[in-house]
């Protein structure tokens, strides 16, 4: 039996990688399971799989879970410590799946014990690329891609030398709001920012998806990931969402990937890799698809992706700033504190703020550094959002 963890076990990640997980009784042996304050969620899994320990982010919500799991074998932990030692507790696979920032310390953690890492969580490669990677040579461990453009791009290099590519395309649905015009772009609401055209995904992710931030982190992930110079990176909007990432390489080859906008795909290779396993996804039926569609991005009504090619080029503490502000913005728009397009606004302030003075680019050399360029570019945030306020 693998041993396997699952960080952000209640979220829209964490529930499919389980659902995959429950298909195959007698192959996995759950050891650690996270969530947030879906406490009641949570118990339910450490029930089901027979968790060896349970961790919610929130030190309040420990005497719920503590209740919540009494008389089962499972532990009970809370806070930021402990989902990092839970990542240290030995086992084959770990899913890292918190939405966030939050996503990095368990992620690092579990590397440093040799372990696969299922990377679901963008935000560990677009702060701290470098290091993980580097985390990851020296201990022995391996990184597989769970976004699911990344996971296609890596299933068309399988074979390939890197020195063949001569660029990579990822796929954009555009979201929720690709065929809105600016001004109406502007007075977008958060329910209506909140509702993905062809993918279910947590709440964050769909409202970046809606900006193009989700495709701006991405970009970012390619580089990190994949070890390519930004100008081999780029984006192509397909709003059916069937095609996921395409490489190309240098005698003009394009190998693209394709499957149901299902994240089961993606989760579900990175679980059974090397192997491939059926997975309880939809099949295509190319000719009732009949035909795809493939358009150039807008990037004067979308500027996120603008801002990512200048954070690549910029690169080192950039990736945490970028972040960091675009979280910030985030939260802000959730909070009807400002517009959706007051979101790109306030994350090139904060870029340009911290390029004039705080040394923005400069190379990681630890992950204190890339805390300490979050917490900056969060404070930035928090103190410019009243002039952008609606
Ligand atoms: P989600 O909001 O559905 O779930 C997030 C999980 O993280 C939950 O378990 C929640 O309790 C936990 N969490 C939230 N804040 C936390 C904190 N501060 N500390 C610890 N735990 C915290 O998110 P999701 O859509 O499943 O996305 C998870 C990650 O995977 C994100 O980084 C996202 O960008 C990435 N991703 C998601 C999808 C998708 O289809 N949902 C696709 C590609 C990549
Ligand atoms: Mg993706």
């Amino acid at each position: 039996m693998r041993r396997v963890s699952v960080f952000g076990a209640t979220g829209s990640i964490g529930v499919n990688t389980l659902d995959l997980i429950a298909r195959r009784p007698g192959a996995f042996q759950v050891v650690a399971l996270s969530g947030g304050r879906n406490v009641k969620l949570l118990a339910e899994q450490a029930r089901q799989f027979n968790a060896e320990i349970a961790v919610t982010a929130h030190e309040d919500c420990l005497p719920a879970l503590r209740e919540a799991l009494a008389g089962t074998g499972t532990e009970v932990a809370a806070g930021k410590a402990a989902l990092v030692e839970a990542a240290l507790r030995p086992a084959d696979w770990v899913m890292s799946a918190i939405v966030g920032a939050a996503g990095l310390a368990p992620g690092f953690a579990a590397l440093s014990q040799g372990t696969t890492l299922a990377l679901a969580n963008k935000e560990s490669l677009v702060t701290a690329g470098p290091l993980l990677l580097a985390e990851a040579k020296k201990h022995g461990a391996r990184i597989l891609p769970v976004d699911s453009e990344h996971s296609a791009v890596f299933q068309a290099l399988v074979g390939e030398d890197m020195a063949a590519v001569e660029r990579v395309i990822i796929t954009a649905s555009g979201g929720a709001f690709r065929d809105w015009p600016l001004e109406k772009l502007k007075d977008a609401t958060v329910a209506q920012a909140s509702t993905h055209p062809n993918w279910a995904m947590g709440q964050r992710i769909t409202i970046d998806s809606a900006s193009m931030f989700n495709k701006a982190m991405e970009l970012i992930e390619t580089k990190e990931f994949f070890g390519l110079p930004p100008e081999k990176i780029e984006t192509i909007v397909h709003p059916e969402s069937l095609i996921h990432a395409l490489v190309g390489f240098k005698d003009g080859a394009l190998m693209a990937h394709l499957g149901a906008p299902d994240m089961r795909h993606a989760i579900g290779y990175a679980l059974n890799w090397p192997e491939r396993e059926d997975l309880p996804v939809e099949r295509l039926d190319l000719a009732k698809i009949g035909s795809l569609t493939l358009r150039a991005p807008d990037e004067v009504r979308f500027p996120a992706l603008r801002l990512a090619r200048e954070t690549m080029a910029m690169g080192g503490t950039a990736g945490a700033a970028f972040n960091a502000a675009k979280e910030a913005a985030l939260d802000a728009f959730i909070g009807e504190e400002i517009g959706f397009l007051a979101m790109t606004t306030l994350v090139e302030q904060v870029l340009s703020e911290m390029t004039a003075h705080h040394d923005l680019g400069k190379p990681l050399a630890n992950l204190d550094m890339v805390y300490e360029t979050d917490a900056t570019a969060r404070a930035l945030a928090r103190q410019m959002i009243p002039s952008l306020r609606t």
